[in-house]
């Protein structure tokens, strides 16, 4: 059976502001079926990279990288919020779509060379990409591909992040 998963999106106007339309992933989460389908196509898309590690951000990242890294069998590195992680870290702050963010990641999350996929559930600006991409580097790691379950075009994310391959199930 094939899914559209955009069947699995709410479109959600007016949130978090007025003039925004939320694009929320929940339906897709509840489904079990979407769900499994959406994370087999990331994993597809990460076998061909060899990854070694993915990482996402707080929040929805991990909903969307935990089953992936647990289907690839290799580990998740968290990228969280202020206050959050309990031993040394490294720290980025950037512009979101709506207000500015800081994110952190423990300074062992990943190792000097290893091979990293930064997922997250959907690009707007591509600040938080960008912002994960360099904590995952600042530690050494190499990050081999990016992943998304929607990608927003008319931001162009993508232009901030050139020279990353990258994979959506999902364009709006
Ligand atoms: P960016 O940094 O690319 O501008 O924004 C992406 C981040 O904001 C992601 O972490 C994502 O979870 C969140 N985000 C922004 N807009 C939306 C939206 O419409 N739907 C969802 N699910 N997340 C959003």
């Amino acid at each position: 059976m094939s899914i559209n998963f955009k069947d699995y999106v709410a479109n959600v106007k007016d949130f978090p502001e007025p003039g925004i339309i939320f694009r929320d992933i929940s339906p897709l989460m509840q489904d079990g079926q979407a769900y499994a389908a959406a994370t087999d196509a990331i994993v597809d898309y990460a076998k061909a990279k060899n990854v070694e590690m993915v990482c996402g951000p707080e929040a929805r990242g991990f909903i969307v990288g935990c089953p992936v890294a647990y289907k690839l069998g290799v580990g998740f590195a968290p990228a969280r919020k202020k206050g959050k992680l309990p031993r040394p870290t490294v720290s980025v702050t950037y512009d979101l779509e709506y207000g500015e963010a800081s994110l952190y990641m423990h300074k062992d999350a990943v190792k000097p060379g290893q091979r990293v996929l930064v997922v997250d559930d959907l690009m707007a600006t591509g600040g938080t990409l960008a912002a994960t991409i360099k904590l995952v580097e600042e530690l050494g790691g190499i990050v081999v591909g990016t992943a998304f379950l929607i990608e927003l075009t008319d931001l162009h994310g993508r232009d901030k992040i050139k020279g990353y391959d990258m994979f959506t199930l999902m364009q709006y």
